[in-house]
């Protein structure tokens, strides 16, 4: 069945926090869907876009229980423009249908689309209004650096590959600043709650 809730995207860089302030709107009942988990579904067992990259890179695109090596197809595309371009021609369109399936499916007074890459796939089109994510470089590639045990060089390579954190903020409708600990993110979790829900 599907109820359609208005669509509030969140947006944020790798480490930014959106896991962590997708949660604290679940406790106010609000759901969220995550691109993230999403894009992993869409590659998943049996999926017909990892049949598409087992028949274009063989069998070592697979590990040994038959699911993607991520690694290496990351290592594949990242240095290769034109199976970049293949790769998102291929998985682009299926997580966009997924996602939004998804989304319509929620029950909740709205929800939110928690993306990594909310406007430079420009999603946020299909938002009611969005949220930017607020942290200054040095604790983003921190909080990465801590939660993925992976060092500042590979941190810096993803955050370039996405909007700054300045570009970020001017195209989205509402700011939330996470450089506090997490009680001081939940009152403002709970300030815009209050505020989307006068809006709605
Ligand atoms: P994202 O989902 O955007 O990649 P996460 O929500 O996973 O980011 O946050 C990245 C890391 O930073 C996690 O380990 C998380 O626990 C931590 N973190 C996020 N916000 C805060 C905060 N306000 N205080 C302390 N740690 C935080």
């Amino acid at each position: 069945m599907q109820h359609n809730p208005p669509i509030i995207g969140l947006a944020g860089g790798i480490g930014s926090g959106k896991s962590t302030i997708a949660n604290l709107f679940n406790d106010l009942g609000i759901q969220s869907v995550d691109a993230d988990d999403v894009a992993r579904e869409t590659v998943a067992i049996g999926s017909d876009c990892l049949a598409e990259i087992h028949l274009r890179y063989g069998d070592d695109i697979l590990l040994d229980d038959g699911s993607l090596n991520r690694g290496k197809l990351r290592g594949i595309v990242f240095n290769n423009s034109n199976e970049r371009t293949w790769l998102e021609q291929l998985t682009h369109p299926a997580i966009r249908k997924q996602l939004l399936e998804q989304l319509r499916q929620a029950t909740s007074h709205y929800v939110l689309m928690v993306h990594p890459l909310l406007f430079e796939t420009g999603q946020n089109s299909q938002c009611r209004f969005t949220i930017a994510i607020d942290v200054p470089l040095s604790l983003q590639r921190l909080r990465v650096v801590n939660r993925d045990n992976t060092s500042e060089v590979d941190a810096d390579k993803i955050i370039a590959s996405q909007l700054s954190n300045d570009e970020r903020l001017s195209k989205a409708d509402f700011v939330l600043e996470n450089t506090g600990n997490i009680i001081d993110l939940n009152g403002k979790v709970h300030r815009l709650h209050k505020e989307i829900l006068e809006l709605l």
